[in-house]
């Protein structure tokens, strides 16, 4: 049933979820990242210090953060260095990185025996097999790639547009590969070579089975710790998908901004929302944290 949409402000559930929190997992974009993707802008591209200034405090208590992100494993690796952060799920998960770079794990979903031993990427296999061309194809001035984004993957194309996803996924079954298409909302890209088109979206090909949920599950695993002790923070509905795998989901206010995200968050009782958008949220949210951890 649906519930009101909790503020994380003042809300003792959330308080005693990030209590008991051992690992933050954070979402980039619209999450972290202002406008343009900076840390050091807030979503209206004004300067500010808030975001950068909550990092450091995270990282001065000791807390790890793990990145979760669409992003290739290359940009990652730069992004962990400036915050001083160590690992991240890249590629919506499907490349676990540890101490940026010094291990890196495929979660494949239902691929798990594609990682060819002459090393052959997903990514190469799924374009090789001609379900790229076939999608470019069945909506000719609607899709592109998402450039620059869509370079250096390993395992998932990265493209943008805007089509109907069942139809776009009606395409994807027609290859003898098992490949999800996922929305990832909405983007603002600075130039595409599209027809026109009012809004547009990325859009992720992956092999099925690959997704933050499962990247944020093994991770736990690993770390030895329960879905009690990790907590999310996003802006989407893949940050939402993952409300399962973690104690408590925290979307950043921007992120009620989709019809879909709100209507989607209003059905599941662990998600509350910031008051502030984007970095002012994740702030909100890293003090939240720091000072449940006084309280225990
Ligand atoms: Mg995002």
């Amino acid at each position: 049933m649906d519930h009101p949409l909790t503020s994380l402000a003042d809300n003792h559930l959330a308080r005693e979820a990030l209590s008991r929190a051992e690992v933050l997992y954070t979402d980039l974009d619209g999450t972290l990242l202002g406008r343009g993707g900076s840390i050091l802008t807030d979503l209206r591209g004004e300067p500010s210090l808030t975001a950068a200034e909550a990092v450091a405090a995270i990282n001065r208590a000791g807390l790890p953060v793990v990145i979760v992100s669409a992003r290739t494993a290359c940009m990652l690796k730069e992004i962990a260095r400036m915050l001083a952060w160590q690992d991240y799920l890249a590629e919506m998960g499907a490349v676990r990185v540890y101490g940026r770079g010094a291990e890196i794990v495929y979660d494949l979903g239902e691929w798990e025996d594609r990682l060819t031993s002459d090393g052959e990427r997903p990514h190469d296999v799924i374009e090789d097999s001609g379900v790229i061309a076939a999608l470019m194809e069945a909506f000719p001035g609607k899709l592109e790639y998402h450039s620059p984004h869509h370079a250096d993957r390993e395992v998932t194309h990265l493209l943008r547009g805007l089509v109907d996803d069942t139809a776009a996924q009606a395409v994807l079954d027609t290859s003898p590969l098992p490949l999800t298409w996922l929305d990832n909302g909405m983007v603002n890209p600075r130039s595409t070579g599209l027809d026109w088109v009012e809004h547009v979206h990325a859009y992720h090909v992956m092999p099925r089975g690959v997704d933050k949920a499962s990247a944020i599950a093994a991770d736990l695993f690993r770390r030895d710790l329960t879905r009690e002790q990790a907590v999310m923070v996003g802006d989407s509905l893949a940050d939402l998908t993952v409300h399962e795998t973690v104690g408590l989901t925290v979307l950043v206010a921007n992120a009620l901004r989709s019809d879909t995200v709100r209507e989607r968050a209003a059905c599941i009782e662990t998600v509350v929302v910031t008051d502030g958008a984007a970095g002012e949220g994740w702030a909100e949210l890293a003090y939240a944290w720091l000072a449940a951890r006084e309280e225990r």
